[in-house]
């Protein structure tokens, strides 16, 4: 559960992590949590990897575009830095980091500063997508969201590949991935197109000229 208050008389901080495949809302949700917090006057800032520009330079916008505005950040150091004087800092993209995030988040917890992190917790072939997997085991709070199967209806735990390459990580996900259920996936394979193929030719043996 998303705790709902900071408590301002203890210098305690937290972690909280959500998490899921592609499409499962994490970016709508970082956003959210962001959000309500702002309403409380409480002094945000949201970073993103700066390698992640697939819509906008200074800002988080989920796959549906509701947009935040975000600082785009080298590395989880530079993030530490810019985070002075924040109550709450969102992460989103935060499988982009590397591992220094898990440190960084420990580091702005202990400040008393309230972490929520946002990442796909695993890769195109179901491998768990570090640094999410350890920020998982140190949060005080996980959230796991799920999409929706586009074969068969199922909540889906998965993200499809549908475009060949062997990147671990495609920018530009609406075009690249899609997700999927544990039966569905196809773990690193970009699978056939679901379109029917057209029907092969039949090549019967030639008959001979004029053989009718
Ligand atoms: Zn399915």
């Amino acid at each position: 559960m998303e705790p709902h208050i900071v408590d301002r008389t203890r210098n305690a901080g937290w972690i909280e992590v959500v998490c899921g495949s592609m499409f499962s809302g994490k970016t709508e949700e970082l956003i959210r949590r962001l959000r309500r917090a702002r309403i409380a006057r409480q002094e945000t800032i949201a970073f993103k990897p700066a390698l992640d520009t697939r819509y906008s330079d200074d800002e988080v916008v989920s796959h549906d575009e509701t947009a935040l505005p975000t600082v785009p950040v080298e590395s989880a150091a530079s993030m530490i830095r810019q985070a002075d004087g924040a109550d709450v800092v969102g992460i989103d993209e935060a499988q982009f980091f590397g591992n220094d995030l898990v440190e960084a988040c420990q580091t702005l917890a202990a400040r008393g500063v309230r972490v929520v992190v946002a990442g796909l917790d695993q890769d195109y072939k179901g491998q768990p997508f570090e640094p999410i997997p350890q920020l998982m085991a140190i949060a005080e709070h996980v959230t796991k969201l799920h999409a929706i199967c586009v074969q068969c209806g199922a909540p889906a735990n998965h993200s499809q590949r549908i475009v060949p390459g062997d990147e671990r990580v495609l920018l530009g996900a609406t075009e690249a991935y899609e997700p999927r259920c544990r039966d569905c996936f196809q773990p690193g394979e970009v699978p056939e197109s679901t379109a029917p193929a057209p029907a092969a030719p039949v090549t019967s043996s030639a008959s001979p000229e004029g053989g009718e």
